[in-house]
């Protein structure tokens, strides 16, 4: 049984994740406008990752006979100069991520509801993956430098995101 908080906290990270997943679109769109075709992919895959996730938890509302709240879903704010920028943007935005899901679980266990803390378990880990793989992309980027040749490896590698 979901407390009426736990219900509204659940409707809200479904428009989170949402919001993930067109943020992540518009960063897809941003690589497309400066012909990076495989980070344009990869990101084009998070954001439909990212509708996974939010998938997940409305199910989840679903089977426990909740409600889904629909709200507004936030406008990204796009203004990326280069690929270091949008994936620095993209290893903060998984951080604060991690810090919403953090903290859903402590409100589950406030709330006693150990069934929404087992649900939530599964994001848990998601996160740690998600803040390594942005990370890691990241610190291959700063690597590169201003090495072009490098760039489009790295743009081939990333294309290959299946
Ligand atoms: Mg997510």
């Amino acid at each position: 049984m979901l407390s009426r908080t736990m219900e509204t906290a659940l409707s809200r990270q479904v428009n989170r994740e949402l919001f993930s997943a067109y943020l992540y679109l518009a960063m897809s769109s941003y690589f497309s406008s400066v012909h990076l075709r495989g980070f344009a992919r990869w990101m084009r895959l998070q954001a439909r990752e990212e509708q996974t996730h939010a998938m997940r938890i409305y199910d989840y509302l679903a089977a426990q006979n909740g409600k889904v709240t629909f709200s507004d879903i936030e406008t990204p704010q796009g203004m990326w100069t280069s690929p270091g920028k949008v994936f620095e943007h993209t290893c903060a935005h998984e951080k604060k991520v991690t810090g919403m899901i953090h903290d859903l679980v402590a409100l589950a266990t406030a709330e006693k509801d150990p069934a929404t803390a087992e649900m939530l378990r599964w994001f848990v880990k998601e996160q740690v993956e998600e803040e390594e793989h942005a990370g890691e992309i990241l610190n291959q980027i700063r690597l590169i430098g201003d090495d072009p040749g490098s760039l489009v490896f790295l743009d081939t590698q990333l294309g290959k995101r299946q």
